[in-house]
């Protein structure tokens, strides 16, 4: 089965991540995770990750550069991470579809919150190739 690629955004501002949390399904509830969703065909992962973050956060997002690393998930998805800025104008981001909460993660407090178990290494990765914390 070929692979397909679910994108998340490191969305930085001020120096502070934003995870948001997730509402469904319920074995993901509660836990937080980079915002993101699947690539549809046809689709490059940068315009995914803008359609995604508008629609699951009603922002107007730019894509930055991929962060290395590719982190499985429940098969045949794979994650792929990319930082993203917030546009000048944006609207502030709201969990509109999938979240129910959001936090800017300021780098002492990236851990303070339980990330979906597959997310951790890539905000691991994230860390260290943005040089927070
Ligand atoms: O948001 P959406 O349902 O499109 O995400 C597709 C899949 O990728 C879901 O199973 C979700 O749990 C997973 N995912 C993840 N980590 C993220 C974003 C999505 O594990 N940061």
């Amino acid at each position: 089965m070929s692979e397909r690629i679910v994108v998340a955004a490191a969305l930085v501002d001020g120096g502070r991540l934003l995870a948001a949390r997730r509402s469904a399904p319920a074995d993901l509830a509660g836990r937080w995770e980079l915002p993101g969703g699947k690539v549809e065909a046809g689709e490059s992962p940068e315009a995914a990750l803008v359609r995604e973050l508008h629609e699951e956060l009603g922002v107007a997002a730019e894509p930055g550069e991929r962060v290395p690393g590719r982190w499985p998930l429940r098969a045949p998805f794979v994650l792929h991470v990319w930082t993203a800025r917030l546009l000048p104008g944006s609207a502030a981001p709201e969990p509109l579809e999938d979240h129910d909460a959001l936090r800017w993660l300021a780098p002492d407090r990236i851990w303070d919150v339980p990330w979906l178990d597959q997310d951790v290494p890539a905000v691991e990765r994230v860390i260290a190739h943005l040089g927070l914390g």
